[in-house]
């Protein structure tokens, strides 16, 4: 990814290994997501919309948690690097300048487990029990 829009962490259980963990959140014009550093759980977020207009306070409903995250990040729309409002959600994932209040707006795409992400990190597989 050449880009480079939001790179940031978030410490929280993990929705998929219960651990608490950094979850690390990595965003571009194109794709978003967020990686549990424990166990490698993968969810990815595709763009849905981008905007410079007002829209009204979400509220959405899901499984998780609703993270709210400040965050540093440049903003295409007006070209100043500052804090963006990011928020992500069990089925969504947004960023918000602070600056003008440019939007992205991504939706749940998929999810899956990277192995080889989990793998380094330290994974202590239990011994099987005997
Ligand atoms: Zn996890
Ligand atoms: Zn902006």
């Amino acid at each position: 990814m050449s880009e480079r829009f939001i790179s940031t962490r978030y410490r929280t259980d993990c929705y998929h290994c219960g651990e608490d963990a950094d979850q690390i959140i990595q965003a571009v014009s194109a794709q978003a997501q967020v990686v549990c550093s424990n166990c490698g759980a993968t969810r990815v977020f595709i763009p849905r919309f981008e905007t410079a207009g007002v829209i009204g306070t979400c509220t959405p409903i899901g499984r998780y948690d609703l993270w709210d995250i400040e965050t540093e990040a440049w903003c295409k729309h007006c070209g100043v690097s500052g804090p963006h409002n990011l928020v992500v959600g069990s089925g969504h994932l947004t960023t918000r300048c602070g600056n003008c209040g440019y939007m992205h707006f991504y939706r749940f795409n998929l999810e899956y487990i990277d192995e080889q992400f989990a793998d380094r990190g330290e994974v202590s597989a239990p011994p099987g029990s005997s």
